[in-house]
This record gives C-alpha cells, sequence and structure tokens, in this order.
C-alpha cells in the first residue's frame, strides 16, 4: 500500500467528538491521540525490556514484539490524519523529512540538536 493511498483511506475511518468551543478540536484531538498510541509503543517495549530480557526469542517476546507492532500502526493512524488535517500528505512530509536528514548527513551534522541545524 502507498502511503497516500493509506492517508485516503484513513481518512475514512475518522470519526471526531463533535466540536466543542475551541477552534481546533479536529487538531487537538488528532495530537492527543498520536501522543497516547505513541505512550502504548513505549510501554510494550518496556515490557519486551521488562519481561523479556532474559529471553528475547521467547513467545512473550514475540507477543510483545506483534503487539509493538500493532500499535505502530495506531500511530501511523493518526499521523496520516494529522497531514489532512494540516493539508498536506504523508508522502510529502517522508520526501521533506527525507531532504532534511540527507541534507544533515551531507554536512556531518546529523548528531547534535536543534531543528534548524
Ligand atoms: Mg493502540
Amino acid at each position: 500500500m502507498q502511503a497516500n493511498d493509506y492517508q485516503t483511506w484513513a481518512k475514512t475511518t475518522a470519526i471526531y467528538p463533535a466540536a466543542g468551543t475551541g477552534d481546533t478540536p479536529e487538531l487537538m484531538y488528532l495530537a492527543l491521540g498520536l501522543a497516547g498510541e505513541a505512550a502504548e509503543v513505549a510501554n510494550k517495549v518496556k515490557k519486551i525490556y521488562r519481561d523479556t530480557n532474559d529471553d528475547p526469542n521467547s513467545a512473550k517476546a514475540q507477543e510483545l514484539k506483534q503487539g509493538t507492532q500493532d500499535e505502530l500502526g495506531d500511530v501511523m493512524w493518526y499521523i496520516a490524519n494529522l497531514c489532512t488535517a494540516l493539508g498536506t500528505t504523508l508522502e510529502e512530509q517522508m520526501a521533506k523529512n527525507n531532504h532534511k536528514l540527507e541534507s544533515r548527513k551531507a554536512r556531518n551534522v546529523l548528531t547534535g540538536s536543534g531543528d534548524n541545524r
């Protein structure tokens, strides 16, 4: 599946709460949802570390890794719908991120900090 096809599909499954008093309820809902799903990814990885560190090939480890993959899909859904809400596409943002990081790599500034290096 292509990224923009996924984004178009994701929009068909997006059901947001009714707008309240804020002027950007959709963005707020999506950003909070993204943070929540990212936390679910982190929690699954924590459990991999906590519960399977001694046996990374155990059935439990495989189950947790599969669960982590499932959470990544949830993260993708929120990212896709955030792109739609912000008037951009997944592929456009992927290309821009690729360009930014290739530029940093070429200038040998991949490490370090700061958004505009
Ligand atoms: Mg989830």
